[in-house]
């Protein structure tokens, strides 16, 4: 059976793209020709495309943005959240350990 492919299209340019980091990829480029980077929605559009994982922290000298990991994110999944002692058996796979889901 076919799956069909998912597309996302650029909320700025509508340009297609087949994942979400090949559309942020594209989004985030200083050689695109799209200009959602100097929209006022970026910030709500990076918390978006990537689940509210990364927020943007401003803008450096150059004009370049900066990026964090957002504070609910670290408060869900950071260092507060891993066992004592855990680490002492090696990291996971999958990162840090988590008490509760
Ligand atoms: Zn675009």
């Amino acid at each position: 059976m076919h799956n069909p492919v998912p597309r996302l299209l650029c909320p700025f340019c509508s340009r297609e793209y087949k994942s979400d980091v090949a559309l942020l990829a594209h989004a985030e480029s200083n050689k695109s020709r799209c200009g959602i980077k100097s929209h006022p929605g970026w910030r709500h559009f990076v918390d978006q495309i990537t689940g509210g994982l990364i927020d943007v922290a401003g803008r450096d000298s150059a004009g370049n943005y900066n990026y964090v990991v957002s504070p609910e994110a670290m408060a869900l999944y950071g260092p507060a959240q891993t066992k004592v002692g855990a680490l002492d058996k090696g990291v996971p796979e999958n990162g840090y350990v988590v008490d509760e889901w």
